[in-house]
């Protein structure tokens, strides 16, 4: 079995222990690609962290608090982040008229919910591949990577058949804003290692692997 290939993220604030509360982010939250963002934002806001995560987790989703909750493509505010975009491709409009839709006039909008929380990995794992876990009392950055882990949970809505794998939080590396940007490369390298020696050691045991790095 190959290992899942999807990209999504969290960008969360910590509550202490391992307890955070997040946002989703369904776009790519590679290192590579948000790790460069969410430093900046950090540098510039060092000085009022708290604020900085009140004011994120008051949104559902990652491209919503980058807009301000405004949705790009009808103008409303607080409305939840735009999905189901068919572009230019075409829309089926009210009286059943395909036309083409450039500017993604049609959409929906994801609904509003409570930030993400997690105390462990074996439910926020499975939807989020990257987290980003920001401590504002001491002023670090800590990116985490779900990985495989040992067993199997039935998943919810009472579908008992229907057996997830279990994941957990792996934690790639903890950088202190005070100190160089970390080389996210390298981040999303050790985190890709991680990812995928847990999931052949429960997935493919044959592999025998002994270390990931
Ligand atoms: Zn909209």
């Amino acid at each position: 079995m190959l290992q899942p290939t999807n990209k999504r993220g969290a960008i969360g604030i910590s509550k202490g222990g391992k307890h955070w509360q997040g946002i989703y982010n369904f776009e790519d939250s590679t290192p590579i690609v948000l790790g460069p963002v969410i430093w900046e934002m950090l540098q510039e806001n060092w000085q009022s962290l708290l604020r900085w995560g009140k004011d994120l987790l008051q949104y559902t989703y990652w491209d919503e608090y980058l807009n301000e909750g405004f949705c790009p493509y009808c103008g409303k505010f607080d409305v939840g982040s735009p999905c189901n975009i068919k572009g230019n491709l075409y829309v089926a409009l009210e009286e059943g008229v395909l036309a083409p839709d450039p500017e993604a006039k049609f959409h929906s909008h994801r609904p509003k919910s409570k930030p993400l929380k997690s105390s462990n990995g074996v439910v926020d794992g499975l939807w989020t591949e990257w987290s980003y876990i920001v401590n504002p009392k001491d002023y670090m950055l800590e990116v985490v990577r779900s990985v495989r882990d040992k067993g199997a949970f039935p998943a919810h809505r009472g579908l008992q058949t229907w057996m997830q794998p279990k994941y957990r939080y792996h934690s790639v590396g903890l950088y202190s804003l005070f100190n160089d940007e970390p080389d996210w490369e390298r981040v999303q390298q050790i985190g890709q290692a991680a990812s995928a020696y847990y999931w052949d050691k429960y997935n493919n045991p044959q592999s025998n692997k002994k270390s990931f790095l």
